[in-house]
């Protein structure tokens, strides 16, 4: 089994640590910093063997430079058709790589960035800045269309998958949430013990596919029978099956 721990990065990031019990290599996820990753290996005396890139913004990838040039062994996977030009593995669609003894499957996902991938294994989704808990990234670089599919792709994987993103922004998503979805009473439940985590200073990542499917206004979006309170001036009118979600996203970009 991996275990799967958070390093804190600057205000809200979480750079994954990837270990196996009684084993000291390490694999990290998107150390936008190096310091705290540097700070990690010296308190658990670990070896960084890899780091995993799911998109170029440098919030995932300004701790690379930094981390190679300590711990040059390391290898850097990432994207291949990526702005960032620091990974030494160039992934696509359908790759498979072997973390730890685990193969992890890439799937390319679109929207936040035109480079985003998520590399998901046995439960586990590292899906940097593609789904939140209660949300979704921005759109940077891709349409709308783009995002829904990858949603889709997403909502494809087994609902007790749990979800790695790289934000903590649970309690603002859900602010939203509720106020597109006031009917919702999971979204109510949910909140609760959202704030009460929050409050005692512990993380809400990861989620999971199957809490994402009853609170996540975005993933619900892939389902035309659930419907919005969207204001008019956001609502996108075109009968196409992405139409609700471009409504959400339009409204939260200006909420
Ligand atoms: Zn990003």
């Amino acid at each position: 089994m991996l275990n799967i721990e958070p390093i804190h990065a600057y205000s809200d990031n979480f750079i994954w640590a990837i270990t196996k019990t009684s084993e000291q290599s390490l694999f990290v996820v998107d150390p936008g910093q190096a310091e705290p990753v540097i700070a990690y290996i010296k308190q658990h005396a670990l070896q960084l063997k890899g780091i995993l890139i799911t998109h170029h913004h440098w919030d995932h990838t300004n701790g690379v430079e930094k981390l190679k040039q300590i711990y040059p062994d390391a290898i850097v996977y990432g994207p291949k058709n990526s702005p960032f030009k620091g990974t030494d593995v160039k992934l696509i669609q359908g790759d498979n790589l072997n973390i730890l003894g685990h193969m992890f499957n890439i799937t390319e996902t679109p929207g936040h960035t035109l480079d985003h991938i998520c590399y998901y294994t046995d439960d586990i989704l590292f899906c940097g800045d593609t789904l939140f808990s209660a949300g979704c990234g921005r759109l940077f670089e891709g349409t709308p269309t783009q995002m829904f599919q990858s949603l889709q792709k997403i909502s494809t994987l087994p609902a007790t998958c749990k979800i790695y993103c790289t934000h903590e922004y649970t309690l603002d998503n859900l602010t939203f949430a509720k106020t597109v979805e006031p009917n919702n009473v999971n979204l109510t439940q949910y909140l609760k013990e959202v704030i009460h985590k929050r409050n005692n200073d512990i993380n809400t990542i990861p989620t999971s596919l199957c809490v994402e499917f009853k609170i996540n206004p975005f993933l619900r979006s892939l389902n035309p029978d659930n419907q919005f309170v969207i204001p008019n001036e956001f609502k996108n009118t075109n009968n196409k099956p992405e139409s609700s979600f471009t409504s959400l996203r339009q409204y939260k970009d200006n909420f």
